[in-house]
């Protein structure tokens, strides 16, 4: 993951730092490279012209050129300038003061989110000492419901489950009651997803969205289908206003192009990062670390 990016990126950077005085062209061609590996890694090409302006702008206001040991001031420029792209402070669930706080999730099928409900159960566990149920409302991708019996019986989470036969919003509205009477911290709805977007998953996940309120919507995106997944991402949030991203995937070798994007073209941070395939590899997303790893 981001290792093309980095390795040009950190080049490209040890080029500049490693020059006494930097010269207007210098920094214009270090922005071409930095321009080139972003579009290289896939970042979407409008949130490259954009970061690369800026920081051109940074570089060229700083007052840098000329100047004894530039290259440490153009660096920090970067990484802070990477930081802010995916969202500066990492985020998290909102809470509602009257349990069950309930988080919704979506995605396409094979994005990773069956996966991520029992991580993000986990998660929540260990780290807010929550009591967890999630809801299988994924009635459509064979098999799915199953899985989260048994992923989420690993993590400890109470499952909801009524089969395949049921109608999703049904089982979405029982499985919430069902947590008010168990006395649930948390209820995560596990949504079904298809291969791409369309109008039914849409309505469906309206229709969810109605039945339980959510407190917290969140798009889990797999980073290893880059662009697509922004796009993905742009569309859902046209249809459903999501709150943050669940970044799946990360752990592949993936370019770095959607973990880049994201936040820039959707309006919404990454606030967990999935980065393997056990149930433990889950985190939450710290663009400050991302762009310190990115930039070595
Ligand atoms: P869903 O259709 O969106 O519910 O997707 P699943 O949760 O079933 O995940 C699809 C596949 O991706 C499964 O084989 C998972 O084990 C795998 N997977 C999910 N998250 C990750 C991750 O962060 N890293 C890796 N390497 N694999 C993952």
């Amino acid at each position: 993951m981001f290792d093309a990016l980095s390795e040009k990126l950190q080049a490209t950077l040890a080029d500049v730092r490693g020059r006494g005085t930097l010269t207007e062209d210098d920094i214009k061609k270090a922005m071409r490279e930095i321009r080139l590996a972003l579009l290289e890694a896939d970042v979407n090409f409008k949130v490259v012209k954009e970061f690369t302006n800026t920081v051109r702008e940074r570089c060229m206001g700083a007052d840098i050129v000329g100047q004894l040991n530039p290259g440490q001031q153009v660096v920090k420029i970067v990484h802070e300038e990477l930081e802010a792209l995916m969202g500066g402070q990492s985020g998290d669930i909102v809470f509602s003061p009257r349990p069950p706080t309930v988080i919704l999730m979506a995605g396409l099928q094979g994005s990773g989110k069956t996966t991520a409900t029992a991580k993000l159960a986990k998660f929540l566990q260990k780290e807010h000492g929550s009591s967890v149920g999630v809801a299988a409302c994924d009635v459509y991708r064979p098999a799915a419901v199953d899985q989260l019996v048994k992923v989420g019986g690993q993590v400890g989470a109470t499952v909801y489950e009524q089969g395949t036969d049921r109608d999703p919003v049904d089982i979405a509205r029982w499985a919430l009651d069902q947590a008010k009477q168990d006395g649930k911290d948390v209820l995560i709805v596990d949504t079904s997803g298809r291969l791409h977007v369309d109008e039914k998953l849409m309505e469906e996940l309206k229709n969810i969205r109605t039945a339980v309120r959510p407190h917290n919507i969140l798009l889990v995106v797999d980073a290893m289908t880059g662009q697509d997944a922004v796009n993905v991402a742009e569309q859902f949030g046209a249809a459903v206003n999501f709150d943050g991203v669940i970044m799946s995937k990360l752990d592949g070798d993936a370019r770095g192009g959607a973990a880049l994007s994201v936040k820039a073209v959707t309006g919404k941070p990454i606030l967990f990062a999935s980065t393997g395939e056990k149930l433990d590899q889950f985190e939450r997303f710290h663009p400050d670390r991302m762009a310190q790893r990115i930039l070595g």
